[in-house]
């Protein structure tokens, strides 16, 4: 079977799979306990947001743990959250962990932007220029699209920040940019910045957020005070354990490099089909694809057994309406489409394979219809 669902998981590496049980049953001792073997935990730990640190090319700022990217998105749109007239502005195009948390702030009475996309998938930039204003509180934009792979250029984001919203933090939800296209926190200017380790090969269930500065934020959940009194509760030691050897054991530009000619060996045995388009957006990692004709679930469901493909992001409908492909491609093309996405570790022969089965099952369909 061939999986090519990675934008929505993807497979542990062994030696993560290793590391999370030597944290789980060896060194399983509460990291806020006051004996020296939690305190090497704790030490432990430090390291972890160490290596963090470095891969997301912070040179100040905290790492803090927390249960995924849902969790990162909620902490650092709710954390940013004021009373007062302060503003918010979100692109049209978030994953549904920020869409909603942003739904919230508008039926608690704030003012919220959505800003559209244009047709390359991207905010709009100049719409964008247009909403900023010094009550701007913060601006939270996803780096790649989970459901496209465009890539918004978070760097022209932070400079017309800087220009037109000099107050607002900036949280990206860079869920699907970490540990697959080469960037720096610092260089883009994010102030927040959110990770989620099974989308690197990590274990589901954990994630990170970076804060450049924790007086700008101010916690979602209380207790116990662990992660500098921004998110309590017993860290996951050995999901941030496994989540840290993944980090580690990622070459970025290299695996970039690898999934590029595999998608271009993919695409190259779809070639010939006007029928089939494929919308490249930005990341190679993520494709979306329309099979005209045929109903993307219909696809997705008559290749299962042999390759798996995603129906755009878990958490949202891909064929009644789907809110971010609405903005960009006409109705024919999105209720026949699906979502391909990669990991480094397949090999040519895959996704060559996995083009023959797809196209084969399209073939068979469109005779049934
Ligand atoms: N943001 C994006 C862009 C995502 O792709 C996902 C996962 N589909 C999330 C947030 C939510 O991640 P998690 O599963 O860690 O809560």
């Amino acid at each position: 079977m061939i999986y090519l669902d990675n934008a929505g998981t993807t497979p542990m590496f062994e030696g993560a799979v290793e590391e999370y049980k030597k944290y789980a049953c060896d060194v399983f001792y509460n990291p806020s306990a006051g004996y020296g073997e939690a305190i090497k935990v704790s030490s432990e730990l430090g390291a972890a947001r160490k290596v963090l640190l470095d891969k997301l090319g912070a040179v100040k700022g905290d790492v803090i743990f927390t249960s995924g990217a849902t969790e990162s998105n909620n902490l650092a749109i709710q954390g940013s959250e004021r009373s007062g007239k302060w503003e918010y502005v979100f692109s049209a195009g978030e994953h549904p962990s920020v869409n909603s948390t942003a739904n919230n702030l508008l039926q608690k009475g704030h003012i919220v932007h959505f800003v559209p996309l244009g047709k390359d998938g991207q905010i709009d930039y100049n719409k964008l220029e247009k909403v900023l204003n010094e009550k701007t509180r913060l601006i939270s934009l996803i780096h790649v699209s989970n459901e496209t792979g465009a890539i918004n250029d978070i760097k022209r984001v932070s400079s017309i920040r800087d220009r037109l919203a000099p107050k607002a933090l900036l949280h990206v939800d860079g869920v699907q940019a970490f540990c697959k296209i080469p960037f720096s926190v610092e260089d883009l200017g994010a102030d927040l910045y959110t990770i989620s380790a099974h989308k690197f090969h990590g274990p589901k269930g954990v994630g990170a957020l970076y804060v450049k500065n924790r007086n700008g934020l101010k916690n979602i959940v209380f207790g116990g005070g662990q992660e500098s009194g921004l998110r309590s509760g017993t860290e996951n030691v050995a999901g941030i354990m496994a989540m840290k050897w993944a980090v580690q054991h990622i070459d970025t530009k290299a695996n970039l490099a690898k999934v590029q000619s595999l998608k271009k060996a993919f695409l190259n045995e779809l070639e010939g089909d006007c029928r089939i388009k494929a919308l490249e957006f930005g990341s190679p990692y993520i494709i979306s694809l329309s099979f005209m004709g045929v109903k993307g679930e219909t696809l997705m469901r008559a290749v299962e057994n042999e390759v798996i493909i995603g129906t755009g992001s878990a958490c949202s409908t891909r064929y009644a309406g789907n809110r971010i492909l609405e903005q960009l491609i006409p109705h024919d093309l999105i209720t026949s489409s699906v979502r391909v996405s990669f990991n480094a570790y397949l090999t040519e022969e895959d996704v060559v394979r996995a083009g023959q089965v797809l196209k084969c099952a399209f073939k068979n369909l469109l005779e049934k219809v």
